[in-house]
């Protein structure tokens, strides 16, 4: 029996209050931008409004404190990472034998640090994703954070996280729950996010430089981009971003010039904000022309969000790493914050050819529903679940390619019920699970933080049954935490 959290409020309704406030809640959605585009029927002249929940999850008030008030720990912890380059190149030596990807990442990494960096500050926009964990059959009160990675790379729901609070506070309303909202924490993940953008553009001290978004060629997560360019103008009316995908950087639309600025179709570029970047399918020209423009970037006085030190400090390899024993102690020096950070972390293993890879993937064939093999992989569906990860680690047997993962404990949060709300669907009541994620804004150079804060949150529920929740995949809702004492 899994655990069960109760609803924030009664969700049993007559087939006329629940079409009304549906219906109602999808125009809100509509009308505010809660929206993505559709990738069945795409047109660049519509938005769907994005999949939600339609009440907010019951979660629990002191964990979700606990990861707020972690989060600049967890900044500090990828920038030590970021700025240590004996250690990523350590722990990633084996990872680039065998991941052509991450091998492609690192050698633009060790070019430019062989150079010498022309910006010594990187910017940080990072989000540390958690869920609850427990044995299933433990009491509610025992479900503690367990951190399921941080993202250092294109962290999306900046805009879609806040927005969704918003949507929740107007449902609970529509639902005679006014009363209630005090329980739906602040979140300004859109102002920080955008603030630290500016913070960097400021340090940059050129009035005339743009900001560069890196975008898909089709970006179906739009609303989540492009709010995000109108709150820095609303902040700043007198900054302007540029949106550009890799291949048009490698095309000609990106040149560095003499000192090294990078300019992009005439403008100077202050800041490189990247949406884009960390898949292998994002670099698809066979000349290799969006690694040219990477590694251009990376050699420009541009300040990287991220720099390719702090997208390495986000990969999968180095969070296994940094759980095994002794190692957060040589980023930290204080065994406060190793306890803290230690706290929750959830079990992680190596799958390097050697006694230990070979004992932990034996640990995993013979209980593979508890353990997820993990790639070096970002952006969703990439990862292995149930009896196919016994599967694939018997057929990786003796391949040093078995390196290439990751393997970790799955996390089993409390279930919910709730209605799924998605488009062209009729609503669906179906017990679902979230996962939250804490937003950080970190600037710093290799000799100082500059800059450390928390930067608001979001919250990602799926139906139980569905191993990932990516929303834009189609697999998750959006929703928002309503906050209980336990
Ligand atoms: P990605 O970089 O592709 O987002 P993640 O490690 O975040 O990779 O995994 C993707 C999704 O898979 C998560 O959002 C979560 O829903 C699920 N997941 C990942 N790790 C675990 C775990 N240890 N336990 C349970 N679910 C997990
Ligand atoms: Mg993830």
């Amino acid at each position: 029996m899994s655990a069960r959290l109760e609803p924030c409020v009664s969700i049993d309704f007559d087939s006329s209050t629940l079409d009304e406030v549906v219906t109602k809640t999808k125009d809100w959605a509509l009308m505010h931008g809660v929206c993505m585009r559709s990738r069945q029927n795409f047109s660049p002249d519509s938005i769907n409004f994005a999949p939600f929940v339609l009440v907010p999850s019951t979660f629990p008030r002191k964990e979700f404190e606990k990861a707020i008030e972690l989060q600049t720990l967890v900044n500090e912890m990828i920038y030590r990472i970021a700025n240590n380059y004996e250690f990523l190149k350590t722990t990633l030596a084996i990872t680039n034998t065998v991941d052509p990807f991450t091998a492609q990442l690192f050698k633009i990494y060790t070019t430019v640090q062989e150079e010498g960096v022309s910006q010594a500050i990187a910017l940080g926009l990072i989000r540390s994703d958690v869920m609850l964990g427990a044995e299933p059959e433990m009491p509610l009160s025992s479900f503690k954070l367990r951190q399921v990675e941080v993202n250092t790379i294109a962290a999306g729901f900046g805009w879609l996280g806040p927005s969704s609070g918003r949507l929740h506070r107007f449902v609970m309303q529509e639902l005679g729950h006014g009363d209630k909202l005090q329980q739906l924490p602040e979140n300004n993940a859109l102002e920080a996010l955008c603030g630290g953008m500016l913070k960097a553009w400021e340090i940059y001290n050129q009035p005339r430089a743009v900001i560069l978004f890196i975008v898909e060629d089709t970006t179906y997560n739009i609303c989540d981009q492009r709010f995000h360019e109108f709150e820095i103008r609303r902040q700043n009316p007198n900054v302007r971003v540029v949106r550009r995908s890799l291949t048009q950087l490698g095309r000609g639309a990106a040149v560095l010039d003499a000192e090294r600025k990078l300019i992009v179709d005439g403008h100077e570029v202050a800041v490189v904000y990247f949406r884009c970047g960390y898949a292998p399918d994002q670099y698809p020209s066979a000349d290799g022309c969006e690694w040219d423009a990477r590694l251009m970037i990376e050699r420009s006085k541009a300040i990287k969000c991220p720099s390719i030190s702090y997208h390495l400090a986000g990969t999968k390899k180095v969070q296994q790493v940094l759980a095994e024993p002794g190692f957060l102690e040589r980023i930290f020096d204080e065994a406060e914050k190793v306890a803290k950070l230690r706290d929750v972390f959830t079990g992680l293993y190596s799958l390097d050819l050697d006694e230990e890879g070979d004992r932990a993937a034996e640990m995993a064939i013979a209980n593979p529903e508890k353990y997820v093999l993990k790639p070096q992989r970002e952006g969703g569906g990439n990862n292995v679940y149930g009896k196919e990860v016994a599967e694939v680690l018997k057929q990786l047997k003796g391949n040093p390619e078995r390196a290439s993962y990751i393997l970790m404990d799955v996390i089993q949060p409390p279930l919910l019920r709730n209605w799924m709300i998605r488009p062209s669907t009729q609503p669906m009541l179906v017990d679902t699970l979230s996962e939250l994620g804490i937003f950080g804004v970190i600037i710093g150079n290799s000799k100082e933080i500059l800059h450390n804060s928390m930067g608001g949150h979001m919250l990602r529920t799926k139906i139980h049954t569905a191993n990932e929740g990516g929303v834009a995949a189609g697999l998750g809702a959006l929703d928002s935490p309503f906050l209980v004492d336990l």
